[in-house]
């Protein structure tokens, strides 16, 4: 008698496509993000050679990101991020900081909007197109329903006029497409949000600010001020009527089931919890291989349970997120809600680990943790956004809370 079915149903193997693009973009991250790591992070500059080089092997392209999506199991983002960030996470965001603008326009649009500005986002080796994701603001940033950017419709010219200012923006003033979260019906809160489309060289979006930054620095940060940005009713993503609809229901009362912005960080917490588990895996290898090699009172440091131990638990921890990140990213694409906010588990314990890793792994290596002539100490700097951005740690412990009780904690 069969007690168990096919037992083979479930596994954490690898298949043979995920681990050959886990290679081709180790190899990538290895020999040219790097060695190139120190010098971006030092200039805090855009990387565009190294972009540049990832388009020209394939590794910025749609094509790409279309085959990481359509992994029936969902491992392969995840898995891609992961390696990036190994190899530089500011980098890693200057490559794949677009993909946020792409998801908001996956997450929104309609078929016909994502096959017209997906590509776009990515442009060609030729003539690369970056796409960022413009939801904060100076007075919005956990609080996203009290966005001031305005949308307001001109019927006569079907045409919406943005206006407002949006900060933090990852590419915000050099990307080719911006998409913008602007409120419609400022009384409805999120419910009265909708996304946009900016369309290349659009008259009245300009770049503020570029901030100096902690961390993740060869990723460009910056305002994007929109001042009467007129575009075609055709970028409202999703469209008018399912727009209208949508308000109507919001007015009278009745829940929406999608946010604009809210639909894009949900898709993307897994992606990103990826990342800060790369920076994590960067500082917890380089760590063991010092703590072998450094020798005090007469042999390796690595002999000292202190200092074993501590490798010990960065590897759980290290472990454990990723097993979170794979479930998350295994649900988003089985189309599993999540009841209890495991999206946001596994960005939140990913960024905390990345954080923690990466200040055991200086302390391991004392002295030399703390000096640039080792990148431990960088790695803890790119590792602080992953606590921040996307959702902070509190935004998501809210966000848990409130799936697993039910209760609108605050
Ligand atoms: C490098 C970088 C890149 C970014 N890229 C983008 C981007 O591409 N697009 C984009 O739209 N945004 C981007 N952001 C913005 C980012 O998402 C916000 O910084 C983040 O959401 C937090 O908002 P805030 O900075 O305004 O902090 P605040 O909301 O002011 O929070 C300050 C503190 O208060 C806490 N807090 C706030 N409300 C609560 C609450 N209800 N309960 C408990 N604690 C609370 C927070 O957790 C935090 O600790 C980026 C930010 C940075 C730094």
């Amino acid at each position: 008698m069969l007690l168990f079915g096919n037992m083979t149903d479930f596994s954490l193997e690898l298949n043979e496509d995920q681990l050959q693009i886990q290679k081709w973009v180790h190899d990538f991250a290895e020999n040219v993000m790097r060695p190139a790591a120190a010098e971006w992070d030092e200039k805090e500059e855009t990387p565009w050679p190294i972009i540049q080089e990832a388009a020209n092997i394939g590794l910025y392209s749609l094509d790409f990101i279309l085959n990481s999506f359509n992994d029936p199991v969902g491992l392969t983002l995840p898995l891609v991020m992961e390696e990036m960030a190994w190899g530089d996470a500011g980098i890693g965001l200057a490559i794949f900081g677009t993909t946020l603008g792409v998801v908001g326009i996956v997450a929104n649009g309609t078929p016909e909007q994502v096959m017209e500005w997906v590509p776009q986002c990515f442009g060609t080796p030729e003539k690369i197109q970056l796409a960022a994701f413009a939801v904060s603001e100076p007075d919005a940033g956990s609080d996203v329903s009290s966005l001031r950017t305005r949308a307001v419709y001109d019927e006569a010219k079907d045409e919406w006029v943005l206006n407002g200012t949006k900060t933090w923006i990852t590419n915000g003033g050099i990307a080719d497409i911006h998409v913008v979260v602007a409120a419609v019906d400022p009384a409805l809160g999120s419910r009265g949000h909708a996304s946009f489309v900016v369309p290349p060289n659009t008259a009245g979006l300009s770049q503020g600010q570029k901030f100096s930054k902690m961390g993740i620095r060869a990723s460009h940060t910056a305002e994007v001020v929109l001042d009467d940005v007129r575009v075609p009713g055709s970028c409202l993503l999703g469209g008018k009527e399912k727009l209208d609809a949508r308000l109507a229901r919001a007015r009278q009362g009745q829940s929406s089931k999608v946010q604009a912005a809210m639909a894009t960080f949900e898709a993307s917490r897994p992606a990103v919890g990826a990342q800060a588990l790369g920076i994590a895996r960067a500082a917890y290898e380089y760590s063991l291989d010092y703590a072998k090699e450094r020798k005090q009172f007469g042999r390796p440091i690595i002999e000292n349970q202190a200092i074993a131990f501590k490798l010990a638990n960065m590897r759980m921890h290290i472990d454990a997120a990723r097993l979170l990140v794979w479930r998350a990213a295994w649900m988003g694409k089985a189309g599993k809600p999540f009841e209890a906010g495991e999206g946001s588990m596994s960005k939140l314990f990913a960024g905390e680990t990345a954080v923690w890793v990466t200040e055991e792994a200086i302390q391991i290596l004392g002295g030399a943790g703390y000096v640039k002539d080792h990148p431990v100490e960088r790695w803890h700097r790119d590792s602080k956004i992953y606590t921040i951005f996307e959702g902070t740690s509190e935004i998501q412990r809210l966000v848990i809370s409130r799936a697993i009780s039910g209760v609108h904690i605050k």
